[in-house]
């Protein structure tokens, strides 16, 4: 029996094409010699990692950014360095981001055993993709996912967002109902967030300000449309094999994903590269944001916070709850020596008899109406 802990590993490659009208992400486009510049950072900071040995990788992240615009053999060469450098369970979920239309050679990334392409295809409607400011259309990430199969890619995931300035409910069926034509295994929907300092917080802010205040909007979905596109997610994806296992996740049966199943369960994980996060033991910390910081392998982290056992209680109810099973009150008394409710007096008893919560089998979980009012129910665990 192997008593490592199991542990996530994230990869940020920070670069893209271009950047998106909605995006706040840490990324931005750079030349080719950067990138390989970068790539040998990374793996200067995956070999220096030192707890490697208390820990089994489960699962390998490649995020961005967009992580395709590397050239397999420099992500053949980072998955190198992290089996160097860790043991890696057998048949772990190796994931890779990767945009439609940076040409991707699928056989070749095949090679380097990447096992699952998560690809951000945000919507089946080329008018959509522009407003976006994505680089690719509609046509793209049919051509990427028929050549992903190709090359023999049998876990393939969507990430779509919907709830988009001047977006009906019947235009978001139709790229619901298009993207289930390309069978994926695991599809992620979103709504979109309106965040500061991006094109689109200039133009839709006060817009989404009115929304928040429950007044009339004309330029973005108003909130019960919105909950209306979430629930017909939910229902057509259903209808089509998929299980909602998180509150924006669906898979097919057995391809629910190991890394984001990962956080929501509050598994360790080592993120490396440009203002990448990490969680192991009770502490979490950040990696400058800093490319020329980052360059010169200056890895100090920007940000360290030590995690309470309270805080730590507070997460596991508010990111267990995120998944559809739930929060198993066993695992929280094995962990924390308590029960739930000695933790959080009276708090569940109260969501329970609001409708926002259930408990069955041992195992506390949002109801729909608790999905539909789910910062409330989490903050009441703060
Ligand atoms: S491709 Fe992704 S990371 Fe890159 S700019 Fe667009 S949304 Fe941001």
């Amino acid at each position: 029996m192997n008593h490592k802990k199991e542990l996530g590993i994230y990869l940020h490659i920070p670069f893209c094409v271009q950047k998106c009208n909605y995006c706040d992400f840490l990324s931005f486009p750079a030349s080719e010699t950067v990138r390989e510049a970068y790539v040998e950072a990374l793996r200067d900071e995956i070999a220096a990692f030192e707890e490697a040995g208390d820990y089994q990788a489960v699962s390998v992240f490649f995020g961005g950014g967009t992580p395709s615009v590397l050239r397999p053999e420099q992500i053949s060469a980072l998955l190198d360095s992290v089996r160097n450098r860790f043991e890696v369970r057998k048949h772990a979920e190796i994931t890779m981001e990767c945009n439609p239309g940076t040409d991707t050679d699928f056989p070749a990334l095949k090679q380097t055993g990447i096992n699952r392409i998560s690809f951000g295809v945000q919507s089946a409607d080329d008018s959509v993709l522009r407003m976006l400011g994505r680089i690719h259309t509609w046509a793209d990430a049919e051509d990427s996912f028929q050549r992903a199969r190709a090359a023999g890619f049998d876990n393939l995931s969507a990430d779509l967002i919907f709830s988009l300035p001047g977006q009906t409910v019947q235009a978001w069926r139709r790229t619901l109902e298009a993207v289930l034509a390309l069978h994926p295994e695991h599809i992620s929907a979103y709504s979109l967030i309106i965040e500061e300092g991006t094109p689109f917080y200039s133009r839709y802010h006060a817009e989404d300000q009115r929304r928040a205040d429950g007044e009339k909007t004309s330029l973005l979905p108003d909130e019960e449309e919105e909950r209306e596109m979430y629930r017909l997610t939910g229902n057509l994806l259903a209808g089509s094999g998929y299980r909602q296992y998180e509150i924006s996740n669906y898979a097919r049966p057995g391809f629910e994903s190991v890394h984001n199943n990962g956080y929501w369960i509050r598994r360790e994980y080592a993120g490396f590269g440009l203002g990448a996060s990490s969680q192991i033991r009770d502490q979490r910390y950040k990696n400058t944001a800093d490319l020329k910081t980052y360059m010169k392998r200056q890895w100090e982290p920007c940000e360290t916070q030590v995690i309470t056992e309270k805080e730590a209680m507070s997460e596991t109810m508010f990111l267990g709850m995120r998944r559809m099973d739930g929060v198993d009150r066993a695992m929280f008394r094995r962990t924390f020596g308590q029960e739930i409710d000695e933790a959080f007096p009276g708090v569940t008893d109260r969501l329970i008899r609001l409708g926002l919560i259930e408990s069955e089998n041992n195992h506390i979980r949002l109801t729909p109406k608790g999905i539909d009012l789910s910062n409330y129910v989490f903050s009441e665990y703060l």
